[in-house]
């Protein structure tokens, strides 16, 4: 079974239109990892999209303050702008469907999870391989898959050994990277982020769960100018915009 994972989606349409033209037909099914709105000009096409196509989802930080459920005292000055202009744009039933996502870890398969940030708390930031290591003893699964840091790849651990980083795992020069999975290794995997990619790669990142022991990454370029675009119409925060075009 080949599953489409997505994360970060970040109310951005043209994003998330180009990764599932390039996937088409290569997947049965689609999860999530949080955070559908936030940032973007689309908090609506996105969640009506989710609602309609993903099996599976968990809800991220930019969820939990854009549906009112969590203040944006978190956030700092661009972000709270977003979080309230989404707020004002989502028709209520997408606000009760946000508000309703359930929190991860969410097991999807018996060998498999989702989740944002950390197992523990949605709105950890996990980058490094001593603050994976932690995350490690709570994994119950051989893969979760994560989000929140909006950079592609993760860790893995064979048993008693050290948490191993996967470095961006996807080349400047190529759109798609296979890892193979080894079996007894615990793998801990950021599919990257479609909607505001961080890792200085600007293009939307994806990935593929083959359940027979692969994980296939991807990067897209898309339509940005059209997304700058509507952010700037809708007066988001330029500073929101033009970091899209820097993939950071
Ligand atoms: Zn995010």
């Amino acid at each position: 079974m080949r599953i489409l994972v997505v994360s970060d989606l970040h109310s951005n349409l043209e994003a998330l239109q180009t990764v599932l033209t390039n996937t088409q037909g290569e997947y049965t099914q689609v999860v999530c990892c949080g955070d559908l709105v936030g940032y973007g000009p689309d908090p609506n096409a996105i969640v009506d999209w989710v609602r309609e196509n993903v099996s599976a989802v968990v809800r991220g930080n930019h969820d939990k303050v854009g549906c009112g459920i969590d203040d944006a005292e978190g956030f700092n000055e661009v972000a709270k702008a977003a979080a309230y202009w989404t707020r004002g744009q989502v028709t209520p039933e997408n606000l009760q469907y946000l508000r309703d996502l359930p929190i991860g870890p969410l097991e999807v398969m018996s060998s498999f999870a989702i989740l944002h940030g950390s197992p523990s708390d949605e709105d950890e930031y996990i980058t490094t391989s001593w603050e994976a290591a932690e995350v490690f003893k709570h994994l119950i699964h051989p893969v979760s898959f994560f989000g929140h840091t909006h950079l592609q790849g993760g860790f893995f651990r064979a048993p008693n050994g050290p948490v191993q980083v996967i470095p961006a795992p996807v080349g400047k020069g190529e759109t798609r990277r296979v890892m193979e999975l080894k079996a007894g290794q615990t793998y801990y995997i950021n599919p990257g982020s479609v909607g505001q990619p961080r890792d200085g790669d600007k293009r939307a990142g994806f990935a593929i769960y083959d359940t027979a022991g692969f994980i296939e990454f991807g990067r897209i370029p898309y339509d940005i100018e059209t997304t700058m675009d509507k952010m700037r119409q809708a007066g988001l925060p330029e500073f929101l915009a033009r970091r899209l075009g820097l993939g950071r």
